[in-house]
């Protein structure tokens, strides 16, 4: 199908951009890589009058250390972080959960932060910032808004983004000591988006848990953060009834559906399996253990 006509502009400076999104409202929607917008278009899900291209801006296709964060542009590609030697070392699951992400055709194009924008509860990325902490760093005319990640996602494909605003880009606190994480993924066939995913991270204080964070993917109506099981976490040493613990409580934080890919009971014992399996990947790489 042919998408119904839009306006197109491509602004070379962020303030354009901004201005065009105040003027047009609701009517404009932002494009970065397409992956996503592109089909909603052709699908005709998505009608804007104006299509604003933010692929010309400056400055926002880096991965960059930023005091006690890294800092991910909102032009930085999932092949960018897939290549990333400096996340390979700062933050080891953005690195393995980039691999996870459909084939090289959409890695090459679609972006970290679309992905986060258009907050599909199936996509991978709102899970590993929600288990990060992330922060969004969100631009309009009348100045900047940092949102934690936790207050982004608002429902399926729906943020608490105003439609004047443009993400510049996400924060990601960097741990002060010994850290870990894993993403886990259940996919029906290679490329495929999550049945089921987990991501985790944990930093250590010794051999105690100091932070702990789990993002599940496909099992809610937006990316889900399991707060029950990282406050089990913290304080404790991840001995295996810390972790079965742990594992359950996400379980019965999960909620997801029964369809084609699976019953929600298979789901939520998905879900029970993956931060086990995640909570020692974390604590293996925490403790330089080679898994
Ligand atoms: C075949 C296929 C398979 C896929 N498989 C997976 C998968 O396995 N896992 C997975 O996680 N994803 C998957 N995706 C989605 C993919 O990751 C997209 O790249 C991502 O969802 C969107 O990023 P984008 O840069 O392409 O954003 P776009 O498509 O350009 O935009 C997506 C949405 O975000 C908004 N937006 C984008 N950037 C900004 C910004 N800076 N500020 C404000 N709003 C913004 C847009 O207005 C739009 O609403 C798949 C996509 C395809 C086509």
């Amino acid at each position: 199908m042919l998408p119904a006509a839009f306006d197109y502009r491509a602004p070379a400076t962020v303030a354009d951009a901004l201005s065009l999104l105040k003027q047009h409202g609701d009517d404009a929607k932002v494009l970065a890589g397409g992956q996503s917008l592109i089909p909603l278009l052709k699908l005709r899900f998505a009608q804007p009058a104006l299509v604003v291209d933010i692929g010309r801006l400056p400055g926002m296709a880096t991965i960059a250390r930023d005091g006690g964060h890294v800092r991910i542009g909102a032009l930085v590609r999932h092949v960018d972080v897939e290549r990333s030697h400096e996340l390979a070392k700062l933050v080891p699951m953005m690195v393995e959960a980039s691999n996870w992400i459909s084939d090289p055709l959409v890695r090459n194009r679609g972006t970290v932060v679309g992905s986060i924008c258009h907050a599909d509860p199936s996509g991978d990325w709102g899970s590993v910032m929600l288990a990060l902490d992330a922060e969004v760093v969100a631009q309009s005319g009348s100045g900047q808004r940092v949102i934690g990640i936790a207050d982004f996602f608002k429902g399926p494909f729906t943020t608490t983004l105003r439609s004047d605003e443009i993400v510049t880009g996400v924060r990601i606190p960097l741990a002060s000591g010994p850290a870990g994480g894993s993403y886990h993924k259940l996919e029906r066939k290679v490329g495929d988006f999550a049945s089921v995913a987990v991501a985790v991270q944990i930093e250590l204080d010794g051999r105690k848990i100091k932070k702990a964070g789990i993002g599940m993917t496909s099992v809610g109506p937006t990316n889900l953060k399991a707060t029950a099981a990282e406050r089990a976490l913290v304080g404790k040493e991840l001995k295996d009834d810390v972790i079965a613990e742990a594992a359950r409580l996400a379980a019965a934080d999960a909620q997801p559906k029964d369809d084609v890919r699976g019953s929600a009971a298979y789901k939520k014992d998905i879900v029970r399996v993956f931060v086990q399996r995640g909570l020692k990947a974390a604590l293996a790489q925490a403790q330089g253990v080679k898994a």
